[in-house]
Formats: structure tokens, C-alpha cells, sequence
């Protein structure tokens, strides 16, 4: 006889893994959600795969785009690794509002971003180290799947997970299954970034009401200046993405996720907070969907990004 199965909703600790394409998707995605767990007492570690600044740091580019005389590779060269630490500094500063402690750089390059046997086995052993029970990642045809770092990102995640669970050449470690993958950043009903993406029929298959997290997430977007995120896109960020699918599902704020692998319960998954709402009223419905928390919180421009 197997032992009897425990259906109960969660674990006394979890260990969680997030693993993001550049700096910011350590919490633009899913950092509500983050701050949950880590109230809760769950370990929960980030990991940056690139330092993000060849495709992300809007200073350097319009330099590059919009200068008279051409720069040279070395001035380009010396530009990058000044924006990486710079991006670097404002990530960790964001993270620290986040309350999120555990993160890890693995500084790749986002010019070309592959997967290689050697990233995966990268990947593979940090998830032999940590044993996660869950892991944040990409959806794999964000974009359509090709060329973009978060799906990269995302297929490195499946192979390293993989990787992870085998009797791996080179690596006497205890294998490790991880039980969830949960995918963030999943692309909105019928808005597909590409006609690829589009075939793949992303679905948003549950929402975390981040409500109550939001002012952090102003505040941590404020700090990543080197994007241009600091200041009004952070509060746009904000009320068009993660307003968009509170508005949907009857809250002020919320992050969408999709599963990998399909739930196993014994009763069907219902919460009090459902229950509670067939008998709400219309004026308490409006009332929790409507709040607009970024234009209350105060931003001072500084002189830290030319
Ligand atoms: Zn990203």
C-alpha cells in the first residue's frame, strides 16, 4: 500500500526559484507574488540569466543610435560594463524593496543569448543546490518562442530541469525533481506579441491578487532608472499590466500565471475569498477593483541617469 496522499494546500516551507531573463523580471512579473511567499517564511532565490544592458539599458542605445560620430568598440565596450553595474546596483536597490535577499547574477551576454550545454549544466546545478519545490520562469513562446530571451530563458529552465533529474555525466549529486513549474508573464487573452506566439494559445490559468503589494512594486520599478522605468512608466507599468488582470478577475492588481504540470487535489480547489464574493455587494466589488495606488506615491527625479 503507498502512502496516503496529502491533498493539503501547502507545505509548511517552500523553496522557490525564479529564474528571469534580465535584471528587472525578477520581480516585474511576479514580485507580488514573491513578497507573499517571503512573508510567509519561504526561500525564495532570483536569478538574473543576463546583465541586460545590449538590449535593455534605452541610455546606451539612444547614445549609440543617435550620436554624430560613430563609437568606437572599445567606448561601447567600456559604456556596457558601466550600465551593468549601474543596472546591477539598481536591481539589488529594487530587490531590497521587494524584500527579496537571495539573488544571483549569471551576467550572460543579451546580444546572442543561446542555450548552450554549458549554460544548462549552469542552470542544472543551481537547481542541485537550491532542490527547489517550485519554479517561476518564462512562458517558453513568449514572442513566439524564437530570438527572445524570455522564451530562452524559459527553454534553458526546461532543460536544466531536466538535466537536474538524470544521471548526469561528471556529477555525483542526488538527483532532483522539481514537483512545479509556473510560468509568469503570461501574454493577455487574445494580444499576441507575434502571429507565432499567437499559435501557441497562451492561457492565464490563475491570478495572485497582488493588491496589497503594489506600492512596493512602484517603488522597486522607480529604482531601475537605466530602463527609463523609474518615474511615470512605473505607474503605467503598473495600473496597464497588473491593473489589467486585477480589472479581470474582480481585483485592483494581480499577476497571471500558467501551470506546467495540471494540479492534483482531492476536493476541488475553492477559497473562502470566492465563497465570500457571492454575496458582495456591488458597491464593495467597485470598490476593491478601483484603487490606483501609483499616482499616490511621490516621485523626485534625480540627476543619476544622463
Ligand atoms: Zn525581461
Amino acid at each position: 500500500m503507498n502512502k496516503k496522499s496529502d491533498y493539503s494546500t501547502l507545505p509548511s516551507k517552500l523553496r522557490i526559484l525564479l529564474i528571469g531573463a534580465h535584471p528587472t523580471d525578477a520581480f516585474d512579473n511576479a514580485g507580488g507574488t514573491l513578497i507573499h511567499h517571503i512573508d510567509r517564511g519561504d526561500d525564495v532565490t532570483c536569478v538574473v540569466m543576463t546583465h541586460g544592458v545590449r538590449s535593455h539599458s534605452n541610455v546606451l542605445l539612444d547614445e549609440i543610435l543617435t550620436s554624430d560620430v560613430a563609437l568606437s568598440e572599445e567606448e561601447i565596450e567600456e559604456k556596457t560594463q558601466f550600465w551593468a553595474r549601474e543596472k546591477n546596483r539598481e536591481v539589488v536597490d529594487a530587490c531590497e524593496i521587494m524584500g527579496i535577499k537571495d539573488l544571483r547574477f549569471l551576467v550572460m551576454e543579451d546580444d546572442i543569448f543561446l542555450i548552450t550545454p554549458e549554460l544548462v549544466r549552469k542552470l542544472g546545478s543551481l537547481i542541485l543546490d537550491l532542490r527547489p519545490d517550485v519554479i517561476i520562469t518564462h512562458y517558453p513562446f513568449e514572442g513566439g518562442g524564437i530570438a527572445y530571451a524570455h522564451a530562452t530563458t524559459a527553454h534553458a529552465t526546461l532543460h536544466a530541469i531536466h538535466y537536474a533529474s538524470t544521471a548526469r555525466q561528471g556529477d555525483s549529486r542526488k538527483i532532483h525533481r522539481t514537483p512545479q513549474l509556473y510560468y509568469m508573464g503570461i501574454p493577455s487573452a487574445g494580444v499576441a506579441l507575434s502571429s507565432i506566439e499567437a499559435t501557441f494559445h497562451p492561457k492565464v490559468d490563475f491570478i495572485v491578487d497582488c493588491s496589497d503589494t503594489m506600492d512596493r512594486k512602484v517603488r522597486a520599478l522607480d529604482q531601475i532608472r537605466s530602463q527609463r522605468y523609474a518615474g511615470p512608466y512605473a505607474r503605467k507599468r503598473i495600473e496597464t499590466v497588473d491593473g489589467h488582470f486585477g480589472r479581470l478577475a474582480g481585483m485592483a492588481y494581480a499577476e497571471p500565471f500558467m501551470r506546467h504540470t495540471v494540479q492534483v487535489c482531492h476536493y476541488l480547489p475553492f477559497t473562502v475569498d470566492e465563497q465570500q464574493r457571492g454575496n458582495e455587494t456591488q458597491t464593495d466589488r467597485f470598490a476593491r477593483m478601483t484603487p490606483m495606488v501609483g499616482q499616490g506615491i511621490p516621485y523626485e527625479e534625480t540627476s543619476d541617469v544622463r
